[in-house]
């Protein structure tokens, strides 16, 4: 290789697969979406009620919607193997917690971009779901629940913060209801320029 700066391309790296326990196997890009298919890195095949090995019996297809590829939704197809223990006869199909929650519809990977798309873009959550390629009720439950894990539940994230600033302001130009809200900004950069 002529210049070190660069290695091989590689999908899986591309999309962050790796973090998600993921590698890429295939890929099936349209004007309007793209599909990677996915196998599960980790084999998982012991039983985890006895400790024998399984053997694979068929696999089947969980899809995830994941972060956005050039505003094109990106869903990873994964090919989960199910395993019957030949010992104790129990049925499993292989971890894929790393990607996502058991029942979630969002990879990881897509709910990070779509959170930082939202506090830091500021984008609108219609745009979220729209490269997400979910309705806006799937992707703001899934956002909402990942900001209170990563930001609210985080307890370090007073860490730091010196000097606060506090407003009112109106946000809703309504008859009944609240119309109020308080916003507590972190000062702490400007005051220490
Ligand atoms: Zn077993």
């Amino acid at each position: 290789m002529l210049d070190a700066t660069y290695c091989t391309r590689d999908l899986t790296t591309f999309c962050g697969l790796q973090h998600l326990g993921l590698t890429a196997t295939g890929q099936h890009i349209t004007d309007t979406r793209a599909v990677i298919e996915c196998r599960v890195v980790e084999d998982d095949k012991f039983c985890h009620q006895c400790g024998a090995q399984g053997t694979a019996r068929d696999t089947r297809i969980r899809r995830l919607s994941h972060a956005s590829f050039g505003w094109r939704p990106t869903t990873l197809a994964i090919r989960v193997r199910r395993y019957r223990c030949a010992t104790c006869k129990h049925v499993r199909v292989q971890d894929t917690s790393l990607a996502a929650d058991p029942k979630a519809k969002i990879s990881r990977g897509g709910l990070r971009w779509a959170l930082k798309g939202i506090v830091c873009q500021h984008l609108s959550m219609a745009r979220v779901a729209e490269g997400l390629g979910v309705s806006w009720n799937t992707a703001n439950a899934a956002v909402l629940a990942e900001g209170q894990r990563v930001l609210i539940s985080s307890p370090t994230r007073f860490d730091g913060v010196q000097v606060i600033g506090v407003v009112e302001h109106v946000w809703r130009h309504a008859r009944y209801g609240d119309n109020y809200v308080t916003v507590i900004i972190d000062l702490t950069p400007g005051a220490a320029a």
